[in-house]
């Protein structure tokens, strides 16, 4: 994203589709939108587009996109607002969105962010994914912060050539030891327990590396005066303390996911998602939902199915908008 997409005036904005959440559901129903001759922005908490998949797994192949056999995390968010780049979306990025307010003549939804940008629409689609996520934190370790301690690794690149030590035991931590043998010079990752919550498979994979395993190891204290320098670790049953000669640390404990200000705004809930008909209609009028946050019998949570979800939703959307227009609006293919 350019500087000058960032930029944006505190408004009101007039679009015909405000679209809750950048994460992939989001950005193909802006391609949709565009393609249905509707002017869209894409609201979302985080500096970039792409939701979880840019945020927690950009380097990860992805195997389950319908005509990709196989496709980097960041290679098909790249993909997807390139796609929808011809219809020129409007990016409203580092903006959560706080308000919803059905207009009173029934033709409008507002909704503003936590920095007070307001925009005005004839119809919303909430494409919120799990909400708004945060990493859970290493205790005591704030000060390295981006200096040498991530919670994600958006580039393996960013990592070439450094010693690192990767805390966790879950997916994350086993995807990222996996993926970093041959760019770091060495990975050790430590765990506090001796069972692994990550893929049995990839525990396998990363056990066979050259990347060393410490069970029931936790990290003791950071070292270092402008970076991270080395970490002292302990082990939790004997007490053993050692030092590693780390560059680079990287915690992979999980995040917290937040609905945030969606519980606020009178959509009918469950499990942590937003109720939909089979047209993406939630409860409140001109408000739809698409994607991981969408619920309805029988769910799957899958990229593949969010970008059905969001089609549907656009399309259904677009009736509401201007009552003659269609419900299909034919292919692609016929088009241009
Ligand atoms: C490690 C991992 C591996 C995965 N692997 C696969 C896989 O191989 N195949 C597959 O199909 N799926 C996979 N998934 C699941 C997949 O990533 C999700 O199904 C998908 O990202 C959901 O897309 P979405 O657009 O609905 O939501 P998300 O990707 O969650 O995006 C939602 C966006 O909404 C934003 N948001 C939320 N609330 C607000 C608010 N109030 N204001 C503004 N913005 C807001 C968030 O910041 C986020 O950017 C994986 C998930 C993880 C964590």
């Amino acid at each position: 994203m350019s500087e000058a997409t960032r930029m944006v005036d505190g408004g009101p904005h007039e679009l015909d589709l405000l679209i809750i959440g950048a994460g992939p559901a989001g950005l193909y129903a802006a391609y949709y939108a565009g393609f249905r001759g509707l002017s869209s922005g894409l609201m979302d908490s985080l500096p970039e587009p792409g939701g979880q998949v840019a945020a927690m797994y950009p380097e990860k192949q992805i195997y389950d996109v319908a005509g990709f056999p196989s496709i980097k995390g960041q290679q098909l968010v790249d993909n997807l607002v390139e796609q929808a780049a011809p219809f020129s979306p409007r990016y409203f990025l580092n903006h959560r969105a706080e308000e919803l307010v059905p207009g009173d003549d029934g033709q409008r939804v507002t909704v503003t962010s936590h920095r007070g940008v307001t925009v005005r629409c004839k119809a919303v689609i909430i494409t919120g994914g799990i909400g708004t996520f945060t990493p859970r934190p290493l205790p005591d370790a704030q000060d390295f912060e981006g200096r040498g301690l991530v919670y994600f690794v958006p580039r393996l690149n960013e990592l070439k050539d450094l010693d690192v030590l990767i805390v966790g035991g879950g997916d994350s931590a086993f995807d990222w030891a996996l993926n970093l043998d041959g760019i770091a010079r060495s990975v050790t990752l430590i765990h506090r327990r001796d069972r692994f919550r990550a893929h049995e498979h990839t525990v396998q994979q990363v056990l066979a590396s050259p990347a060393t395993v410490l069970t029931h190891t936790e990290v003791a204290r950071i070292r270092g005066e402008e970076r991270v320098r080395a970490v002292e670790v302990f082990n939790n049953r004997t007490d053993d303390r050692m030092t590693l000669d780390v560059q680079a640390l990287v915690a992979a404990l999980g995040f917290t996911a937040d609905l945030g200000p969606l519980k606020r705004w009178g959509l009918e809930q469950r499990k942590r998602s937003i109720v939909v008909d089979t047209t993406m209609a939630t409860n409140l009028p001109r408000v739809y939902a698409a994607g991981d946050i969408a619920e309805y019998e029988g769910k799957v949570r899958l990229i593949a199915v969010g970008f059905g979800e969001a089609a549907t939703a656009v399309n259904n959307a677009a009736t509401v908008i201007d009552p003659s227009a269609k419900l299909f609006p034919g292919h692609s293919s016929n088009k241009g």
